[in-house]
């Protein structure tokens, strides 16, 4: 019997700053039979991402807003169901980024059919998806890693950290530093994810901290935080020292004009480069990366991690988990 309705997660309210359970809905809507050229996919995982809060925001950004009182967007992976386009057959396993819902009924054009063989099919929304290029391309285009270079990644226990610190290792850092919050996760990034030293910020004093793990300085910051992570580093920081502005998590639930580093001016006599990326501007690189990244991961020489809720009715529950720091590696949402 085809599927006629299904839940779905909305926006009701623009949060202004943590966002709270009232700021969502769920709702029971139709679902559309594929018309020709269209598909229709059951959601099996559904991603939940940083930059989805900005998304909530009523700003012109990179992305556009979520309109308030439709389904969200945002990446998911599923199984077609039904098709109307030779294309993608009914059994093809796709990406696509119609997530935040259990079916949903696209244009053929709009979903990429995956391979579920070269990995688990959650992985193409994590290390083989954005999150992995995300660190694969802002350590090889934007802040290149260098042979002896000293590396310095914050949100280092998450979904881009997790990858990065070991794409350093590869590259040819002499030593990896990592940051997180909480003596569970600092242990595991130097126990499981490749790093030389870990940092917990929580324990503040942080830019004493990084001195005591980096004494000689750091050549390249992958920065997932900004504000007090984005100071330490520019502090820490040799003269041709470059950033890779990534994310800067800490400022995303801010209701006020957050201040910059007050240290700025050190990047004029350190000769710094600071470059702001993101990631759809480097799709180029996906080539090399997805099947590298298969790879290592068949012959375990990539650890990756999730954090996996069940159910499309904790969906709210993990994104705003992942805003607190509920979560090691990639938070996903595991449909039944
Ligand atoms: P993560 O898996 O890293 O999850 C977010 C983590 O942020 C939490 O687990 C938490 O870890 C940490 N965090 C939350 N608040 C703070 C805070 N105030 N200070 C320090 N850490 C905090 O998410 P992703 O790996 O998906 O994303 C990481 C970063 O990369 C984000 O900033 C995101 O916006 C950015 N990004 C950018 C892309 C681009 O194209 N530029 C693409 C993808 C992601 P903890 O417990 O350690 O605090």
């Amino acid at each position: 019997m085809s599927v006629t309705t299904g839940r779905e997660i909305h926006l009701v309210r623009r949060p202004v700053g943590e966002p709270v359970p009232e700021d969502f809905a769920t709702l029971e809507a139709p679902v559309a039979p594929p018309a020709a050229g269209q598909v229709l996919v059951r959601n099996d995982w559904l991603s939940v991402d940083p930059y989805m809060r900005g998304r909530m925001n009523d700003v012109k950004s990179y992305v556009p807003a979520f309109a308030l009182g439709q389904a969200m967007e945002g990446a998911a992976v599923g199984t077609v169901i039904e098709s109307a386009d030779e294309a993608v057959p009914v059994g093809a396993t796709v990406l696509h980024m119609a997530g935040w819902r259990e079916y949903a009924t696209l244009p053929a054009a709009a979903v990429r059919v995956v391979d579920p063989e070269l990995a688990p099919a959650q992985a193409y929304l994590g290390v083989l998806g954005t999150t992995g290029l995300t660190a694969y391309a802002g350590l090889v285009e934007v802040a290149p890693v260098k042979e002896g270079d000293v590396v310095f990644v914050s949100g280092a226990a998450g979904a881009v950290g997790s990858v990065a610190g070991q794409i350093a290792k590869r590259l040819g850092a002499a030593r990896v530093i990592g940051s997180a919050g909480g003596p569970d996760k600092t242990a595991r990034l130097t126990s499981e994810f490749g790093y030389d030293a870990a940092v917990d910020y929580r324990r503040g004093e942080l830019e004493q901290q990084l001195k005591q793990a980096a004494p000689e300085g750091i050549d390249v910051y992958f920065d997932n935080v900004g504000g007090d992570h984005l100071r330490a580093a520019i502090a820490r920081l040799r003269v041709g020292g470059r950033v890779a502005l990534c994310g800067a998590i800490s400022q995303y639930n801010a209701a006020e004009p957050v201040p910059g580093p007050d240290n700025l001016a050190l990047a004029i006599g350190k000769r710094l480069t600071l470059r702001g990326f993101i990631v759809t501007d480097h799709m180029h690189l996906a080539k090399q990366w997805i099947p590298q990244a298969a790879r290592w991961l068949r012959e375990g020489e990539l650890r990756t991690e999730e954090t996996v809720v069940e159910g499309i009715e904790s969906s709210v529950e993990a994104f705003l988990g992942l805003l607190r720091g509920a979560n090691t590696g990639k938070m996903l949402i595991r449909l039944p």
